[in-house]
């Protein structure tokens, strides 16, 4: 069955950035057919897109989305990780409230036009399972992380985890395994070695953070003489397969580094500088030639799942990091919120774009409320006007997941009142670390 949308301004995100002021996109089954200026041929169906601005699904390129529970929880207390995250993850986390926060939270990234998000924590193949039955596309990576957990006693279990997560998903037509070392930092040299084989043995993503905080910069130059980046080189951790997370403390030859080996950055600006970490020379990355995408980071870390939040965010943090206005046009800043992300997970042949061929995940913005008027250029209503309130429709694999700023499969009401009830334990828990939240 073919369907078109039409009477929208198209967002095609190819490589020659072609822009259909009033265009249409037409697609059959999961895969895009065309896409051009006009009305297009004849569909079986035809929708109407009002005016609206027809973009490529968004790709969140990094996330913790079971950690739903944590959200608005000690916002700005200080070594938050160690102090309640950790210890509370580790006491009132199970494979159940990892499930239902996964989908309560893809019904938040659906609703705010993200169609793929790349995901690590503790339980993942529930992650994973939460994921498929909702219909988005995801990268789902097991956490290894060099104490015990609330799914393993230490990181060789958690590297057990994730071969088991391999063996189960890959090959999945939507749900992506990936191998997630928690951070260079928190894992030893040896175990990062191993994550890293297993993920490029694999053909799979090796998610971890990289140069994000104050103490693991001065915990390698210290027992190293090295800088993160440049450890995970010397350890041959640092490759294609490697997508290294907020990257913020990176020196030059960090940056050719990871230039050098094709490894990938996620930025995730509203977490970086929610905690005061500082932000990341995503400039100097993208001019090196290093694959950038946009990550919101944890419910947790950065309150939201939704990229339009991070887009104006990242737009006035690196023309002020730069002192440049020129700097980050809109266009390119959703560059990286679709292509940017697809790279990173390289996905760039069947997502991030709108291309004959390529899967149809697409999301329609509608431009008839008030904060959306007048428009000039599209990619600067998406960056500076828009918000997820501004999602009419998200289809995935050409499904339609969201109509009307409504979903279309999931019951948001029974997703939030069951995970409710399922976090009766885990605010008992909680009331244990009340000085910290
Ligand atoms: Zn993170």
């Amino acid at each position: 069955m073919r369907t078109k949308i039409y009477n929208a301004a198209v967002l095609t995100v190819d490589p020659a950035g072609h822009v259909y002021d009033k265009g249409y996109v037409l697609f059959e089954g999961k895969r895009i057919l065309e896409a051009g200026p006009g009305c297009g041929p004849d569909a079986d169906t035809a929708i109407d897109g009002r005016g609206g601005i027809l973009m490529p699904g968004m790709v969140n390129a990094h996330s913790h989305i079971p950690m739903i529970p944590f959200r608005s929880m000690g916002d700005d207390c200080p070594d938050r990780l160690r102090r309640f995250l950790f210890p509370l993850e580790l006491e009132a986390m199970t494979p159940e409230l990892v499930y239902l926060s996964s989908r309560y939270a893809v019904c938040e990234l659906l609703l705010a036009g993200v169609t793929a998000v790349a995901d690590m924590y503790y339980f993942e193949d529930q992650v994973a399972r939460a994921c498929d039955e909702m219909g988005i596309r995801a990268w789902t990576g097991e956490t290894v992380i060099d104490m015990e957990t609330c799914d393993s006693p230490g990181a060789e279990g958690g590297l057990d985890l994730c071969r088991e997560l391999i063996e189960r998903w890959k090959g999945h037509d939507r749900i992506h395994p990936m191998v997630a070392p928690h951070a260079t930092n928190t894992n030893t040299p040896e175990m990062l070695k191993r994550a890293y084989e297993l993920a490029e043995s694999r053909g799979v993503p090796c998610m971890l953070h990289v140069s994000e905080m104050d103490y693991e910069m001065s915990h390698f130059r210290e027992v190293y003489g090295k800088t993160p980046v440049e450890f995970l080189y010397g350890l041959g951790a640092l490759g294609k397969n490697t997508v290294g997370v907020h990257c913020i403390h990176m020196t030059d030859r960090d940056i050719a580094l990871m230039a050098e080996t094709g490894a990938k950055a996620v930025h995730c600006a509203g977490s970086n500088t929610k905690a005061g970490k500082g932000i990341s020379p995503v400039r100097d990355l993208r001019a090196a030639g290093v694959d950038v995408g946009i990550g919101t980071d944890g419910p947790s870390s950065g309150n939201t799942l939704d990229l339009f939040t991070q887009f104006k965010m990242i737009a006035s943090l690196q023309k002020t990091r730069y002192h440049d206005r020129s700097l980050f046009p809109a266009r390119e800043i959703v560059e990286m919120g679709t292509m940017g992300g697809a790279r990173v997970l390289s996905a760039q042949d069947e997502i991030g774009s709108i291309e004959k061929g390529k899967k149809a995940d697409l999301v329609l913005v509608e431009t008839e409320s008030v904060n959306m008027f007048p428009r000039y250029n599209p990619y600067s209503v998406l960056v500076y006007s828009a918000g997820a309130s501004n999602v009419d429709s998200v289809w995935v694999d050409g499904k339609q997941l969201v109509k009307e700023g409504r979903l279309t499969e999931a019951d948001l009401e029974d997703i939030r009142n069951r995970l409710e009830t399922a976090m009766t334990s885990f605010r008992e828990s909680a009331q244990r670390y009340a000085e910290f939240i």
